[in-house]
């Protein structure tokens, strides 16, 4: 099992580029998690721990794609079509018992193994029965038709590599390999906690100046969807001791403590001080927004992250450096989420040398380009907003003026959560 090193987190700059951090992040920091070996159905959203190299061909021999004729290649005619007698049938499931002479068809359905020395097959809608012989179309491609052994996944070649995290689809090619049990990391244990006197539980008493704490809810799903064990410690009020003991109790049954609020400077923000004491903390100043400084650090042996207070502060800072951080703690392969191209739909300045991500809904233009509509409100609390966005426009450092037709990048949030 990988350690933290000391100072993973450290970092001299004043104002951290996004890029520059999940660089960091990525370099040096190493899986925590152990490995275990699995049923395959309980497999779903794991991460596999170690390359996965095929035992077996897939598919295990040749066989037709299609219902139809399975043909010699070399006994079809150069030019025009080619009849010939229908020696034998066989169904998926069956295998013809000797091989089928040269210079017949064997009636074949998809799935079925092909003959010995057959390579082609000819669709039946493209053939025609004639008695007992079978009238061909010219035109057919060698091959055409018929699946080679090992076409999917070749025995001894790499099936899945070491990292994936396992959807439906691997999990599948999994069993199509014949495998039972796959290794895996045991899910990452996280525990999360709110800070803040303000904040009250949903269903329980909510004094006049509170406000319902929705970001350690937001957390625990977003930290689900990532296939982590995650621990809800609830909400500590805004004391440097009563966060220090909360922390110290968390960190020997964790592999990442992750917070919300007070790692501002203002004189209520008590985190990075509770963390200090305890342990190690780095402030990084990302640039990036929504999100303010985020506090990295250690607990002992466990990964710590501070994320700002404000409900889109914390998706957004979750998304850019704590799904990396995850990831790598997990043992998960690095995966940047693909961008897509928009076109503006909204006028927008911002301020150089930080990134920004813009909440948008797209829509298809007349001329049938996606377009990105500006959420209008933007504050960095209107939880609503990201109910509402489809996407987050990626506006670049260099970037300080969007105008209306500009060409944007954008993460569609269906992609990213
Ligand atoms: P802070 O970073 O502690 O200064 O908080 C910034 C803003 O986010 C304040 O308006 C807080 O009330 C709000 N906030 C902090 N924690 C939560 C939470 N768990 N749920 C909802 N809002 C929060
Ligand atoms: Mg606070």
């Amino acid at each position: 099992m990988a350690q933290l090193s000391d100072d993973c987190f450290a970092f001299g700059g004043p104002l951290l580029p996004l890029d520059e951090a999940v660089a960091l992040i990525r370099g040096r920091l190493g899986p925590v998690a152990a490995e275990e070996r699995l049923p395959l159905r309980q497999c779903l959203d794991r991460v596999l721990a170690e390359d996965l190299i095929a035992p077996v061909d897939v598919p295990p021999f040749a066989n037709s794609a299609v219902d139809g004729y399975a043909v010699r290649f070399a006994d079809l005619a150069a030019a025009g079509e080619t009849a010939l007698p229908v020696a034998a049938r066989v169904a998926a499931g069956q295998r013809l018992d000797g091989p089928a002479p040269p210079g017949t068809a064997v009636r074949i359905f998809t799935g079925a193994p092909m003959p010995d020395g057959f390579d082609t097959v000819m669709m039946q809608e493209d053939a025609v029965l004639d008695g007992d012989r079978v009238i061909l179309r010219p035109g057919l491609k060698r091959g055409a038709n018929a699946r080679a052994a090992g076409e999917d996944v070749a025995r001894g070649s790499l099936a899945l590599p070491a990292g994936r995290r396992l959807r439906p689809q691997e999990i599948g090619l999994a069993a199509s390999l014949g495998l039972t049990v796959l290794p895996v990391r045991r899910p990452l244990r996280v525990a999360i906690f709110s800070t803040g006197d303000e904040l009250a539980e949903p269903g329980g008493e909510r004094p006049p100046q509170a406000i319902y704490d929705s970001n350690r809810f937001t957390l625990a799903a977003l930290l689900a969807r990532m296939g982590c064990r995650v621990t809800d410690l609830g909400i500590l009020r805004d004391s440097r001791d009563g966060i220090a003991a909360a922390l110290a109790a968390a960190a020997p049954d964790h592999d990442l403590i992750l917070t919300s609020g007070g790692v501002s400077t203002g004189e209520e923000d008590h985190v990075k001080a509770a963390v200090e004491a305890q342990g190690r903390l780095h402030v990084w100043r990302v640039g990036i927004k929504p999100g303010r400084p985020v506090a990295l650090g250690q607990v002992g042996e466990t990964a710590f992250a501070g994320l700002p207070g404000n409900p889109v502060a914390v998706m957004v800072t979750f998304l850019c450096l704590v799904r990396p951080l995850v990831q790598r703690l997990q043992g998960a392969e690095p995966l940047d989420p693909p961008r897509f191209p928009v076109r503006a739909g909204f006028d927008y300045r911002k301020k150089k040398d930080r990134r920004e991500y813009v909440r948008v809904q797209l829509h298809t233009a007349a001329d049938g380009t996606l377009e990105a509509v500006k959420f209008p409100r933007e504050g960095a609390g209107i939880m609503s907003s990201m109910v509402a966005a489809d996407a987050l426009v990626e506006l670049p450092e260099e970037c300080t003026r969007v105008a209306p037709g500009d060409p944007l990048c954008c993460l569609p949030l269906g992609l990213l959560l």
